[in-house]
C-alpha cells in the first residue's frame, strides 16, 4: 500500500504527539485505519512483543524497547558476562548500555491517546 505524503505527516504528529488541529474540522479523509496499523507497528516491542508502556530509546541505535524488559535483559546479560545485542532484528548493535537508555516520553504519550482512542471507538 502507498501512503500518501499526507498521510506520512499524520503518522509523525502520532508518533511525535504534536498537536493536531485537523481532526476539529474531520473533513480530511485521510485513511485513519491505515496510519492506526502503521503507528501499532512501532509501538510494539522488539523482546516481548507486547505494546510498550514505558517505552525506553537507545540513543545509540535509536531503538526503542519497553523498559523493564530491556533492563532485564541486560542485567542477565552482564551477570554471565555477555554484552547486550539490540534486539531489534537487522540491528547491529551489540553493546546496549542501561546508560545509553532514555525515556521516550513522546512514544508513551503517542501509545497512550491511541489506547485512549480505541477505548473510546468500542464504547
Ligand atoms: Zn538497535
Amino acid at each position: 500500500m502507498e501512503v500518501k505524503a499526507d498521510s506520512k505527516l499524520k503518522i509523525l504528529i502520532v508518533l511525535y504527539g504534536l498537536p493536531t488541529d485537523r481532526e476539529a474540522d474531520g473533513t480530511e479523509g485521510v485513511d485513519e485505519d491505515m496510519i492506526v496499523t502503521q503507528s501499532q507497528t512501532n509501538f510494539i516491542c522488539p523482546i516481548t512483543q507486547l505494546e510498550m508502556k514505558k517505552p525506553v530509546k537507545n540513543k545509540v541505535c535509536g531503538h526503542t524497547y519497553e523498559e523493564e524488559a530491556i533492563v532485564r535483559m541486560i542485567e542477565s546479560k552482564h551477570k554471565r558476562r555477555k554484552k547486550a545485542c539490540c534486539p531489534k532484528i537487522g540491528c547491529s548493535h551489540t553493546d546496549v548500555r542501561m546508560s545509553d537508555l532514555i525515556q521516550d516520553e513522546a512514544l508513551r504519550r503517542a501509545i497512550e491517546s491511541h489506547n485512549k482512542k480505541k477505548h473510546r471507538q468500542s464504547d
